[in-house]
């Protein structure tokens, strides 16, 4: 059952909803999460968390959505997707702000985040070049063959905390473009982004029940995948839960992309500009304080650069201001008080295994009103390849300096992760750089590169244990997976044509 009421006060605090069917739908299941102020700490609204009847009435009214939105002309899809692109252009700080008060991360990186998502609607609007089909004329004498695309149904999209609106903009600009509606369930920690989306969507022209949010946590997502009525799910999260949904959905004869957990290195060859090696190395490992699934966590000192390289990354890590987003700071709260004590309780693990704490970033004071959750920037070195800062993903403003003699060893070191989302390499050497591409292996590289996120007309992803699954997120990637394939053999035979019967395997002539 699906209520419209609208959202009520709650002790004070503001009561979220889902979105379903175009409108604000009031959740019934009698639980709630809080949504919190990492910056200050302060709990600022309840998210409702659907039971599985509140998710089967959202797949229901995405459903019936379905048949009008497929049928909906491809020029008609197509300017809707422009005028949402145009709203989301105008009013891109609005969500900036929002995504700033519910993770914490700086205002200017959640600018970015807006923007790299924005990418996606833009590759989105060519959806009339990529949806076609091709076409051969004679293929056998008077056969000719087609091949086209179709939407598959209700598409289910699940997202983590850590980038409350890029992530889901990977996958529901393709998807919609393509013909499919859509039911996202949000990360609960950040769930305002996903529904300030969908109003969007709305003003931009789109059907009631194309784009439909449903708010909640596991309870949510299982209902998702076990219904019948969901034809794919679009994860991203960490690696256990990733897996989890691969398995299930795939037992249920889904099409899944499940992209999980990091742990990405950054290599430093003897050759590499060393300042610009360490410029890169703290953006990459401390900007959105780590909280980024292509953030560098390991760096890998090769040959003897080491200390001129530690040196210069201390310098700048200790500069570096630590509070709340929204002020001129370089690097905001983590998003939760449990991440606060799991990052912390890595530092400390990592000083107990022996690794030298160069920069320690437990600390007492942050700009901040309040007691949020901040950690600030850490660098061990000396780390080593099985103490838990190396092995785990920390997920938190901590990078740990792995020192090895050679290329060789780096790219072993690597291979050996069971993690493959991302990886960099600084150098000068070009031959170096090209044996690092061709031999390590990762889903995504950057050469002098540190967070080499590909361009909406790519494919983001790893590998291994970072991505379950053979479809990687947007590019020509997200135009396969959110379709799926017909060919039609046709021919016209003249109406006095008489054939004998046979009953061979059709041959060609
Ligand atoms: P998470 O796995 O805890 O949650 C992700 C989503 O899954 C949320 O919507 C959550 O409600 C849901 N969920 C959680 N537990 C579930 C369960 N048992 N069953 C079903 N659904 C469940 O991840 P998070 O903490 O929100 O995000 C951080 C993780 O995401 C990190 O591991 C990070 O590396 C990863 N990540 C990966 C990429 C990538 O592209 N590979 C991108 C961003 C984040």
């Amino acid at each position: 059952m699906l209520s419209t009421e609208p959202p009520a006060q709650h002790h004070g605090t503001n009561d979220l909803h889902h979105w379903i069917g175009g409108r604000k739908v009031r959740g019934t299941s009698g639980r709630y999460g809080d949504v919190t102020d990492p910056a200050t700490g302060r709990v600022s609204a309840r998210v409702p968390l659907a039971s599985a009847e509140e998710a089967a009435a959202a797949i229901t009214v995405a459903g019936a959505a379905f048949t009008m939105w497929r049928n909906t002309s491809l020029a008609r899809r197509t300017r809707i997707l422009f005028r949402f692109r145009e709203l989301l252009d105008a009013r891109a700080g609005d969500l900036a702000e929002i995504i700033t008060a519910e993770h914490g991360k700086v205002l200017s990186d959640a600018a970015g985040e807006v923007a790299r998502g924005q990418e996606v609607v833009e590759f989105s609007c060519g959806a009339p070049h990529l949806l076609k089909g091709s076409a051969t004329m004679n293929a056998s004498t008077g056969v000719d063959v087609s091949s086209i695309r179709q939407p598959l149904g209700v598409c289910a999209i699940v997202s983590p905390f850590n980038f409350p609106a890029m992530v889901p903009m990977w996958f529901f600009p393709i998807a919609i473009a393509a013909g499919n509606t859509v039911v996202l369930k949000p990360s609960e920690k950040v769930p305002t982004a996903a529904l300030w989306i969908a109003e969007l969507w709305q003003e931009a022209g789109l059907p009631d029940g194309v784009f439909n949010v449903l708010n909640g946590d596991a309870t949510a997502v299982d209902a998702l995948l076990t219904s019948p009525d969901v034809r794919s799910v679009s994860f991203v999260g960490s690696t256990p839960v990733a897996r989890h949904l691969y398995e299930a959905g795939a037992a249920q004869g889904k099409r899944v992309q499940a992209l999980g957990g990091a742990k990405n290195h950054m290599v430093v060859l003897p050759d590499a500009d060393l300042d610009l090696a360490a410029d890169q190395a703290v953006n990459a490992a401390f900007g959105s304080a780590g909280e980024r699934c292509m953030a560098v966590s390991a760096l890998v000192a090769v040959g003897d650069i080491a200390d001129a390289l530690v040196g210069r990354i201390a310098d700048r890590a200790k500069v570096l201001e630590t509070g709340d987003g929204r002020r001129s700071n370089d690097m905001g709260p983590l998003v939760s008080k449990a991440a606060q004590k799991r990052v912390t309780a890595y530092i400390d693990a990592g000083e107990a295994a022996g690794a030298t704490l160069v920069v320690d970033g437990r600390r007492a004071n942050y700009d901040a009103d309040g007691p949020g959750f901040f950690v600030g920037p850490t660098l061990f070195d000396d780390v080593t390849r099985n103490m838990s800062i190396y092995t785990d993903e920390i997920f938190g403003p901590v990078l740990s300096v792995v020192r090895v003699a050679t290329l060789d060893d780096a790219i072993a070191l690597i291979n050996s992760s069971p993690y493959s989302n991302g990886t960099a390499l600084f150098t000068n050497d070009g031959r170096a750089a090209r044996r690092f591409q061709d031999e390590v292996e990762v889903g995504m590289i950057g050469i002098n590169v540190p967070v080499p996120v590909p361009m909406a007309y790519y494919s983001f992803g790893g590998w291994k244990s970072s991505l379950f699954g053979d479809t990687h997120a947007h590019g020509m990637d997200g135009f396969h997976f959110f379709t799926r394939g017909k060919v039609v053999t046709t021919r016209w035979p003249e109406p006095a044509t008489r054939e004998s019967i046979s009953l061979h395997f059709p041959t060609n002539s």
